[in-house]
């Protein structure tokens, strides 16, 4: 069983869907040749692809190219569907830091013949997820800086103020067409500076605050 956990809870929440939201910068849609989109572009993963702080992400073999996306988390508290934007930010428990690490070559491949990026974006190991900070506790969560390390040098930074669609318009538009349930999980998408990360590589992701102080960080490496 895959869990969650929010700091200063002794309780784990059982994570159950995993939403992945593409092209959320306008950056990173440029650096793939990827129109705006005109609505929130989504796909799963399954629990079986999260790995906390210390863990392995293991490239599987049909890969020669695993990528980096650095994006904010957010855990579902309280499920529902048809939420209303306005309501929407009630339903969140809690912000994180995660890495949504892609075979790039191989969703290459799946985008050219039109096919399903499960295998791209949904192995073993493809969702490393930091703990979770208290929504209560985070005053505005588009004001908080992302920013992944590789081996020491800074490779993605951004703002959570740069999305093109904010977390409430993405759990409005989600739960028309999927129930949200307690533990849940929502990746935010990644800024542009998406790269390769090979075997023996240490990456380090961070969630900042607006004084830039670390909120949640995750520390992985890569076999
Ligand atoms: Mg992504």
């Amino acid at each position: 069983m895959a869990e969650a956990h929010i700091k200063g809870n002794p309780e784990p929440v059982e994570i159950r869907k995993i939403f992945c939201i593409g092209r959320n910068y306008a950056g990173h849609a440029k650096e793939m040749n990827a129109p705006l989109p005109e609505a929130p572009v989504f796909f799963l993963k399954p629990t079986t692809a999260i790995i906390g702080e210390g863990g392995i992400i293991r490239i599987p073999s049909i890969s020669r190219d695993l990528h980096h996306e650095i994006e904010m988390t957010v855990l579902i508290g309280r499920g529902g569907n048809n939420i209303l934007k306005g309501n929407a930010l009630n339903h969140v428990a809690g912000y994180g830091i995660g890495l949504d690490m892609t075979l790039r070559d191989v969703q290459s491949d799946a985008k050219k013949k039109g096919l399903p990026w499960t295998l791209a974006k949904g192995f073993d190991t493809s969702a490393p997820i930091s703990d979770f900070v208290p929504a209560e506790s985070i005053q505005d969560p588009h004001a908080l800086g992302v920013k992944l390390d590789v081996n020491g040098m800074t490779r993605q930074q951004s703002n959570t103020d740069d999305f093109i669609f904010k977390i409430d318009e993405l759990i409005a538009y989600i739960s028309q067409f999927f129930t949200f349930e307690r533990g849940d999980i929502i990746f935010t998408g990644t800024p542009e500076g998406v790269a390769s990360a090979a075997a023996g590589d240490k990456l380090e992701a961070q969630l900042l605050s607006p004084s830039r102080t670390v909120l949640a960080s995750l520390r992985v490496s890569v076999q």
